[in-house]
């Protein structure tokens, strides 16, 4: 087993072994970049050391023997040769997946009291000396020993205020040497031992520490949340340091090879001058933009320009750079592929199909289902943002709009998260701590920090919109409350922060859905080159089939009629036409429906020009109709010209026990068949007219909640009849066919014998799930959270297919329906049609179409593009 690797000895297809970070490393040595040289111990080794939870002398020993190679290639001492320059090291953490921020670093070990000195003496830089070793020993006793780093700032704050100071460079040498006294002695009376000063023992805690933050809470949650496996651990990379801090030829950035926000080809990134890399991403001085560097240095400029090009050809992806300048030489500390937003993320993968570095497989592999709906995301309605006031302006760290109420801590965050409210969270700065609070939040602003701070970075990662640096901020952390330019926001008011132009607005504004772009069009069309099964929308009115035009559907799977009543005007007649008592007086207001529907047909289907349209008749659970309110009881006897006695009279006799398994869907048809009729009139008449305008539509009409043959042969028998007296009347025909929806487990049982008067079966799974589990799809929520915190369940079936129940149930009934109808085609059109889990099986069933909400289409055709790339080179793997 090879526990450690130097940096020439690995390769990027290493990541399992040496992590991300030390593949990475091991490429840019190899691609000739001026890489500090260093090497990698293992994922193996950690695993093992987790295990065990002990470094065992093998290790112990092939660390040496590599320090010693390290010695030699950088002609350096880390064991105390008092000829040579100090050999001071990085100790990284560097996992598989990349986990920004979430697991320790430290910087500068090798320092003791000795080394300090002839550091100061091989650099004549006594000051940078001292500080080095000052941020040493702070981060060696907050990484290994875990001692709060706030016991340390409130000693560096002290002597600053002691000394007036407005800076930490404004300390002089005597103060270094002061606070490092200080410091040490924190570490004493926490730890009981002097501070130690070998450095190969503070490498070997530093290693150890490293493994050991595989497992620290922050890298737990972050895990969970990325659904990556605990079981991999980390590798620890060991690195001879440089310092961006020795003076005004040193400096350290981040570079990002196109713009991490947008996609747009150009050079992004920020830098400090005489700081170290952590002062940029914690967000304690606020940087220059990239640009700048080319006044300043315009050679170093050009180097990083060129390399950055380099390795994105190389790496055929956004690269994410880390450099250090130390004495006006440039050297490459870090390489990885840019977290990006899901905008940059469609314009980079697009871009690069354009420009052949990619295919359009990678591209849409590149797309995540976040990205997507990120992407889809509302923004500030225009209306409502022109007559908000800004109050202040940060950096448009991460897109999006968000309102919420403000709180001042993550603890605070959760609390308020809890209680069911909406947070902003809002902070100087944030750290790796802060990520539950960040993730509980709606939006992120911080007063600290530039584009490429941890708030920003992880806010990017997880799709949260944020402003950071906006330095107009004052807190009043105490009494918690914030001044921006004289406007007071105490804990708990609302504010509302648009992410995409760092504005920050008083109150809440409402949101609406964005307008998508070219690249996101272009994506969308690529999708549906790769996918193998259709996708509709479950779309009710022409404003749904409008939005799922926009995503290219393929037709409507579920038009639910009763939703086309779903306003003022007709909502009083539908609950009229339920309410009469007699036919003729149920006719009235069928006719007056009739002509709402048909109008809504006509416009539908010109939308949908071509696309199969599948209409499902009424199925509404009587309660969700009938009227509740006394206002709306008195207007609708007002209107039917009834008492209000009468009308509370028939009120109660509609009234049902168990609405849900009460007289709805076609059980309403079975008694009155009428109603039924007037909608296969409305859609059919919508056909004829839609055909004598050219547009070719051949309904599909859908009856809800058979669980008999009979049943579907009763209410087709009068469907047919009274489509043939539209065709007479209109001279006219179109074709049509007439199927089931199966989400009666009686029916699933007996598909075959409901095959024979049915075209087309559709599976609504959510009355499906509801009847084989016997759960009420309205109550549920109460005890399924229950069961998921019992693990008696892992998901919740109404919106994770159960493949094991609801699942078998329309494998069975796919099989028998196929015994009477070979080509019977098979569509599912509940909630659960759009569950990535389930497409395996859907694929497997040779299920039809999935349908859908209309902005979920994106999200159904990116997993089944990415299901059917990955089915195809599986099978080629096969083959070849
Ligand atoms: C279903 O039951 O899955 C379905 C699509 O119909 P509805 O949700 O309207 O009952
Ligand atoms: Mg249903």
């Amino acid at each position: 087993m090879k526990l450690i690797y130097q940096f020439n000895e690995g390769n990027k297809d290493m990541k399992d072994i040496l992590g991300g970070k030390g593949a990475n490393l091991a490429e840019m040595t190899s691609l000739g970049l001026n890489v500090p040289p260093g090497f990698t111990i293992s994922t193996t080794a950690c695993r093992k050391y987790l295990e065990d939870n002990v470094l065992w002398l093998e290790l112990k020993e092939t660390v040496l023997s590599n320090l010693r190679l390290l010695e030699l290639k950088t002609e350096k001492s880390f064991l105390g040769n008092r000829n040579l320059q100090p050999l001071l090291l990085s100790v990284r953490s560097g996992a598989p997946n990349s986990m920004p921020g979430m697991m320790d670093t430290i910087l500068n070990l090798g320092l003791n009291d000795t080394s300090v000195k002839l550091m100061a003496d091989f650099t004549s830089n006594e000051r940078f000396a001292y500080d080095s070793y000052r941020r040493f020993i702070e981060m060696f006793s907050n990484v290994v020993a875990e001692i709060p780093r706030i016991e340390f700032e409130k000693q560096l704050e002290s002597v600053k205020i002691e000394k007036n100071y407005n800076s930490d460079s404004d300390l002089t040498i005597s103060d270094l040497k002061l606070l490092i006294e200080k410091y040490k002695k924190i570490y004493f009376d926490f730890e009981k031992t002097e501070f130690p000063e070998d450095p190969t023992r503070q490498l070997f805690l530093a290693v150890e520490a490293v493994f050991r933050s595989w497992n620290n809470p922050r890298a737990i949650t972050y895990r969970n949340l990325h659904k990556i496996s605990h079981d991999i651990g980390t590798a620890v990379n060991i690195q001879s340091m440089v310092f961006g801090n020795m003076g005004k030829t040193s400096g350290t950035g981040v570079l990002f090879s196109r713009n991490p926000i947008n996609g747009n080809d150009e050079l992004f990134g920020e830098y400090l001058m005489n700081a170290q890399g952590e002062d940029v991403v914690a967000g304690i001085r606020t940087p220059l933009e990239i640009s700048e560097l080319n006044k300043e240095f315009p050679n170093i400029y050009k180097e990083l320009f060129d390399t950055s090009k380099k390795l994105e050809l190389y790496f055929k992806d956004i690269q994410d750079i880390e450099f250090t300048i130390e004495n006006g030489k440039l050297y490459f500390l870090q390489v990885r592929n840019a977290k990006r937003t899901p905008l940059a993320a469609v314009n980079s993968a697009c871009e690069f199909v354009n420009e052949g570095l990619i295919d359009k497989k990678e591209a849409i592999k590149r797309i995540s289902s976040k990205d997507i709906e990120n992407l889809l995301h509302p923004v500030f309605d225009d209306t409502y943002l022109k007559k908000s006031k800004v109050v202040g302006k940060g950096l448009a760290a991460s897109p999006g709009a968000a309102s919420g109420k403000v709180y001042f801590s993550p603890a605070d965050v959760t609390i308020a998260k809890n209680k069911g409210e909406k947070v902003i969270l809002v902070r100087e700065e944030t750290s790796p701590e802060d990520i539950e609070g960040m993730l509980y939040s709606e939006g992120i602003l911080t007063s600290k920090g530039g584009m490429t701070s941890h708030a920003a970075v992880v806010a990017r990662g997880i799709g949260k919109c944020c402003i950071t640096g906006c330095e107009d901020i004052a807190f009043n952390k105490d009494e918690k409350y914030i001044v921006i330019n004289d406007v007071v926001i105490k804990e708990g008011d609302f504010i509302s922060i648009d992410g995409s132009t760092g504005n920050i607005y008083l109150g809440e504004i409402p949101k609406v859905k964005l307008d998508t772009n070219e690249n996101f069009k272009i994506l969308l069309k690529w999708l549906d080159e790769f996918r193998k099964i259709g996708v509709r929308a479950n779309a009710d009115t022409p404003n749904d089939a409008m939005h799922a035009n926009q995503f290219n559907t393929d037709g409507i799977g579920l038009c639910r009629t009763e939703h086309m009543f779903f306003n003022k005007i007709r909502i009083p007649i539908v609950r009229s036409m339920i309410l009469a008592n007699y036919e003729d007086e149920r006719k009235e207001y069928l006719d007056e429906l009739l002509k709402f529907q048909r109008e809504d047909f006509v416009e539908i289907f010109k939308l949908m020009d071509n696309k199969p349209v599948t209409v499902r008749l009424l199925d509404p659970p009587l309660h969700e109709f009938l009227p509740k309110t006394d206002v709306e009881i008195k207007n609708l006897a007002a209107s039917m010209g009834l008492t209000m006695n009468d009308m509370l009279y028939r009120i109660e006799n509609l009234k049902e026990s168990n609405p849900m398994l009460g007289h709805r869907g076609c059980r309403l048809a079975i008694t009155f068949p009428e109603i039924y009729k007037m909608q296969a009139r409305a859609i059919i008449e919508a056909a004829v007219i839609s055909k004598e305008n050219g547009i070719n539509i051949n309904p599909e009409i859908m009856i809800p909640l058979v669980c008999d043959k009979k049943e579907l042969k009763f209410i087709k028998n009068h469907l047919v009849d009274e489509i043939n007296k539209v065709f007479k009347e209109k001279n006219n025909s179109v074709e049509y066919h007439i199927g089931t929806m199966i989400e009666i487990p009686r029916a699933a049982l007996l598909a075959d014998e409901i095959a024979e008067e049915a075209d087309f079966f559709s599976y609504g799974t959510n009355d499906l799930t509801q009847m084989t589990f016997g759960f009420s799809r309205d109550d549920s929520n109460k005890f399924l959270f229950d069961y998921m915190n019992h693990d008696v369940f892992s998901t919740n079936p109404f919106s994770t297919l159960d493949k094991k129940g609801v699942g078998k149930l329309i494998e069975m009934s796919a099989q028998l329906g196929r015994t009477t109808n070979k080509n019977i085609k098979l569509g599912i059109c509940g909630e659960q049609a759009g569950d990535p889990e389930a497409l395996e099986l859907y694929s497997k069933l040779g299920i039809t179409y999935l349908s859908c909400s209309p902005f979920r289409i994106p999200l159904v055709k990116l997993a089944l593009a990415k299901l059917a790339i990955n089915q195809d080179s599986a099978g080629q793997s096969i083959t070849n």
